[in-house]
């Protein structure tokens, strides 16, 4: 199923996307976060409305208000390591994810304006992810139990502001301004991707692909995430996991090509969907 959260007649609502994607048929949770606590079989299982055209209603980030911080993996593929010059592309042993976190007061919607911040930054750059919801409580998950605590996946734009990453030596502050975070169209529950998902990632700025790598290329894994943080961290139904970006992000180019008003960019993963957004 994909699910989506929109606004129809001025009343947020959850539903699935008809088979052609043309409309969307409401379920009876209150919001997404109520769906995913759910349960993956009860929101197949529950009773669909009848369908409305994907026209008439307006689209928001598939969980607009994140119960909890975003958590991230830092330099997740190989290649973004070696343009952020995090390691050397010959690095023989498997290094150590690193986590930290994005405050997201509220996600950004599809089709939605990404601020510009101009007061604040003039390095606005975008990183194309796959993130993932976890469906169930995860504390010590065994790393071939990791699938059964995923809800779904969804697009994920980290937008990131590199000046005030890197001016805190933390990354905080520049990974969590107000709308740094899109996230949709829809999220697509895990019983649709095999596990670990092999998606085409990619991205575009203003029609120009920039990022173009497949999630098989994650050094580390979405199961070793899971078994890894839930051995000592309570992952609540809800969270967001979002898994890392490819090389291709404006820092890893020289000079570096930052975004700037009126950018638009395009996040797309292979059976999710396209994230268009616009810079304000
Ligand atoms: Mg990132």
């Amino acid at each position: 199923m994909k699910l989506i959260t929109y606004l129809e007649n001025g009343k947020e609502k959850v539903g699935a996307l008809t088979a052609d994607e043309k409309a969307v048929r409401p379920l009876p949770f209150a919001d997404m976060l109520a769906a995913v606590e759910a349960g993956l079989e009860a929101v197949k299982a529950a009773p669909q409305g009848p369908a409305a055209p994907l026209e008439g209603v307006k689209l928001l980030a598939p969980i607009p208000r994140p119960r909890q911080d975003v958590i991230c993996l830092g330099v997740n593929y190989a290649s973004h390591a070696k343009e952020a010059k995090w390691f050397s592309s010959d690095h023989s042993e498997k290094p150590v994810p690193i986590y930290f976190s994005k405050r997201v007061n509220e996600a950004v919607a599809p089709g939605g304006t990404i601020p510009r911040h101009g007061d604040v930054t003039k390095e606005l750059d975008y990183e194309a992810e796959l993130a993932l919801i976890i469906g169930r409580t995860a504390k010590n998950v065994p790393l071939e139990r990791a699938a059964e605590h995923i809800f779904g996946y969804t697009v994920l734009n980290d937008v990131s502001a590199r000046d005030v990453q890197h001016a805190h030596q933390q990354w905080y502050f520049g990974k969590s301004l107000d709308g740094f975070t899109p996230m949709g169209p829809c999220i697509v529950t895990a019983d649709e991707i095999p596990f670990p998902p092999a998606l085409d990632i990619t991205s575009f700025v203003n029609g120009e692909r920039r990022q173009s790598s497949n999630t098989q290329l994650l050094i580390t894994g979405l199961g070793d995430i899971i078994a890894e943080l839930s051995s000592g961290m309570t992952l609540l139904p809800g969270t967001i996991i979002t898994t890392g970006t490819p090389s291709g992000v404006g820092l890893g180019f020289d000079p570096p090509r930052y975004l700037k008003s009126g950018d638009k960019v395009e996040c797309a993963i292979e059976g999710i969907g396209v994230l268009c957004n616009t810079v304000e």
